[in-house]
């Protein structure tokens, strides 16, 4: 079967759909296969459930009628997010960077939705099989899709470039995250460059952060640059007017006052700004945008419990977000400052190193209280609290409480450090 045939069955399904507990009615469904499950021995449940069709790779469990029998279920999803992508008409902006992605998106998403029809990444689906999804939510309608690009190594950026084949492009920023994967931070800059090698060779443009040494080290000779920036002229300029505890800015004399929590989001905001105003979005629909957008599932959130002003980043967490959190924090004015960190995973070699440049800073910080938790923490060398697994951490909060007023918690997204909350009475 060829992608076009495959397509044709697409555009008279209900959209595509890999889980059979989120089967939709008349649903094209992909039957994956993932390391510990194999998708084909679903797909008679998928069509049980109301698939229309299944797609599968198996023959043992084709049926006339009811299955799609291709070579390979993952490269025909892919190959069919690529061909949707272009038979859609809308412009597709791809977002990647190593930390800050999905907020961003959902910035843009909301700045861009003001004035176009726009389709983003569901959640954290940044992956070959999120991306070739997304792709296949665009409808012949769409005027704009926003397409989060995860990598933990090379090319895989440029792998998703080819499904996604981005008209704009921007990257967060270049941190600490995934050094397992990439091969150290230089490995992470020429992996997420990925995405500035595509752009560049099909003359296209880009969006950066001119504040940024590495963004405009990497795109020095590039033209199609749009940047912003607080401090240079030549890009468009936005003002920090500050993040205690919320981020606000000002451009064009107007002052956005948003919900987010840390200085990092400044940047998000930025971007979702400037690709605003590139978009031709009213400043004032843009002001609207940025101000009411609140953050989800654990990220950076900020929640009254118990006398505690908690700041709960348990998201995720590498060196560079636990860095950027601890300094944010460091400067809130605030009589008593408490902080509660977890691993940082995925860092190689670079896990005891990076986790004791983590717990020295968190000590040079003078918290009233800083509590370390996980493996790698606990074998710090540090005058703070170690715990080494989180029970160890809870049977503390059980019996001590401590001091009311600000606290941090942030680890990463195996560490579940919401698991905090509840025990903070
Ligand atoms: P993932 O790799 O899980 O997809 P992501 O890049 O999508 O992550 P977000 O989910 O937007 O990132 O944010 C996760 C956390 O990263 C935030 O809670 C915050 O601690 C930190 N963060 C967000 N933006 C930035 C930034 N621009 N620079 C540094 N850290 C940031
Ligand atoms: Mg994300």
């Amino acid at each position: 079967m060829t992608t076009e045939q495959l397509h044709q069955y697409f555009l008279k399904s209900s959209g595509a759909c890999t889980d059979t507990r989120k089967i939709s009615e008349n649903c094209l469904f992909f039957a994956l296969k993932g390391d510990n499950f194999n998708g084909n021995k679903f797909a008679a449940e998928a069509i049980e459930k109301g698939a229309g069709l299944a797609v599968i790779d198996e023959e043992e469990y084709h049926t006339e009628g009811k299955t799609i029998l291709v070579d390979n279920v993952l490269e025909s999803l892919q190959d069919l997010g690529r061909f949707h992508r272009n038979y859609c008409k809308a412009k597709v902006i791809a977002l990647t960077g190593s930390n800050g992605k999905t907020t961003t998106k959902e910035l843009m998403h909301s700045v861009l939705s003001q004035s176009y029809r726009v389709i983003a990444t569901h959640g954290n689906l940044n992956n070959h099989i999120g991306v070739p999804l997304t792709l296949l939510r665009i409808k012949e309608d769409t005027e704009i899709a926003i397409i989060e690009m995860g990598a933990n190594h090379q090319k895989e950026i440029a792998f998703l470039c080819s499904l996604a084949e981005p008209d704009f492009g921007y990257i967060t920023n270049f941190g600490k995250a995934h050094l397992e994967g990439f091969g150290g931070v230089k490995g992470v800059i020429a992996g997420k460059s990925e995405l500035y090698d595509y752009l560049k060779d099909k003359n296209s443009p880009i969006f950066m952060n001119a504040d940024d040494p590495v963004q405009r080290e990497k795109l020095e000779n590039y033209i199609k640059k749009i940047g912003y920036s607080t401090e240079d002229k030549n890009y468009y300029r936005i003002n920090f007017l500050g993040a205690s505890p919320f981020v606000s800015l000002e451009a064009e004399g107007t002052v956005i006052k948003t919900q987010l929590v840390g200085q990092y989001n400044f940047n998000n905001c930025c971007a979702a700004l400037l690709l605003g105003k590139y978009f031709n979005v009213p400043m004032v629909l843009i002001q609207d945008a940025l101000s009411e957008y609140i953050p989800e599932n654990n990220r950076s959130q900020l929640i009254e419990k118990s006398g505690y002003h908690i700041l709960l980043d348990a998201y995720n967490a590498n060196p560079t977000s636990m860095k950027a959190a601890l300094e944010n924090f460091h400067q809130l004015q605030s009589p008593a400052k408490s902080v509660i960190l977890g691993d940082m995973f995925e860092l190689g070699d670079d896990a005891e190193l990076e986790h004791q440049e983590i717990a020295d800073l968190a000590a040079a910080s003078n918290f009233s209280e800083a509590l370390l938790v996980g493996e790698n923490f606990s074998k710090c060398k540090t005058g703070l609290m170690q715990f080494k697994s989180f029970e160890q951490l809870a049977e503390y909060l059980q019996k001590t409480r401590l001091p009311e007023g600000d606290l941090l918690i942030k680890g990463s997204r195996g560490m579940a450090l919401e698991r905090v909350l509840p025990l903070l009475s």
